[in-house]
C-alpha cells in the first residue's frame, strides 16, 4: 500500500515521549511531504555522496540525524551563492529528493535511539547505566583496553585521546556528538566519570581540564572518536526500529565516517 512521506513521519514522531515539539531542528529541509515514499535512506549527514547512492537506490526520502546545509537550523541565507551550497541544492532538486531530519527526536526517544544503536554495536547494552542512561559501568579494565574496543567494533583505525592509557576505568560517559566543552566539563564533575566518549570536543575547554585533571592528581581521560563515528551507529539502528512499522517500504543505512584523514 503507497505511503505519503509524511504518513511515515508522523508514525516516527507518535513513537516519541513529550513529541511533537514546538521548536526543533526535525523538519523539511527540502522536497514535497505530499510524494509517495519510494525507498528510505537512513544516514548521519546527508552528503552529496549519499543522496547520489539514494537516488542509485531509487529512494526519495533521506532522514538524516545532522544538518544538510552545514547550519544547526539549515538556515541558508548567509550562504548566498556559494557554488557548493548550489551544486547540492540542484542536484536535490533534479532528482526531487525529500531530506527529514531525525535529531533532537531520536535523542528523546526513551531510551536515546543514536546511543542505544551505539551500546548494540559495542555489546554494552546489557551493563548498568546510571545517570539518565548516560553513564555504563562496564567492568573494571584500562583505557587502552576500551580504545581496542572501540576500534575494532566501531570499524575505525585512529581515535585521539587525552590521558592515560594505562589508567583503570569502568565509569563510562557516553557523551556522544558534540555536546559543548562546558558540557563534557560538567558530566565529568557531576557523574564522576572516569573515562568520556565524545565525538567531537572543543580542545581549550575540555582538553586542557582533563590536562589539569590528571596534573591535580585525579583519573580521567577523554577518548574522541569523531562526530560521525561517535554516532553513525545510532542512524544504522533506525532501520531495526523502522522497518517493521513499514514493512513495505525498503530502507537502507548508508554509513558516511568521518569527513576528516589522518596523515
Ligand atoms: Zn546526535
Amino acid at each position: 500500500m503507497a505511503k505519503a512521506i509524511q504518513e511515515v513521519i508522523n508514525l516516527m514522531i507518535a513513537e516519541i515521549p513529550n513529541a511533537p515539539l514546538e521548536d526543533s531542528v526535525d523538519t523539511f529541509k527540502c522536497g514535497d511531504p505530499n510524494q509517495e515514499v519510494s525507498g528510505i535512506v537512513t544516514t548521519f549527514t546527508a552528503t552529496l555522496d549519499v543522496l547520489r547512492q539514494a537516488v542509485a537506490l531509487g529512494a526519495n526520502l533521506i532522514i538524516t540525524h545532522e544538518p544538510t546545509f552545514y547550519d544547526h537550523r539549515d538556515n541558508t541565507d548567509w550562504l548566498g551563492d556559494d557554488p557548493v551550497y548550489a551544486a547540492k541544492r540542484t542536484f536535490i532538486e533534479e532528482h526531487k529528493l525529500t531530506i527529514w531530519r531525525f535529531h533532537d527526536y531520536w535523542h528523546m526517544h526513551e531510551p536515546d535511539g543514536i546511543q542505544v544503536g551505539v551500546e548494540k554495536v559495542l555489546g554494552w547494552e546489557n551493563y548498568q547505566h546510571t545517570d539518565n542512561r548516560y553513564v555504563i559501568h562496564i567492568p573494571p579494565t584500562t583505557v587502552a583496553h576500551v580504545i581496542e574496543q572501540l576500534k575494532q567494533k566501531l570499524g575505525t583505525s585512529t581515535i585521539r585521546i587525552i590521558g592515560d592509557l594505562d589508567m583503570p576505568c569502568q565509569r563510562i560517559g557516553m557523551l556522544l556528538g558534540s555536546i559543548g566543552g562546558d558540557n563534557q566539563i560538567k558530566a565529568f564533575h557531576l557523574a564522576n566519570l572516569d573515562v568520556a566518549l565524545c565525538g567531537e570536543t572543543t580542545e581549550w575547554q575540555t582538553g586542557e581540564y582533563i590536562r589539569d585533571a590528571i596534573a591535580a592528581g585525579q583519573k580521567k581521560a577523554l577518548i574522541i572518536l569523531g562526530h560521525a563515528t561517535s554516532e553513525e551507529a545510532g542512524m544504522q539502528y533506525l532501520v531495526d526500529w523502522l522497518q517493521p512499522k513499514i514493512p513495505e517500504v525498503k530502507i537502507t543505512f548508508i554509513p558516511v565516517g568521518d569527513p576528516i584523514q589522518v596523515v
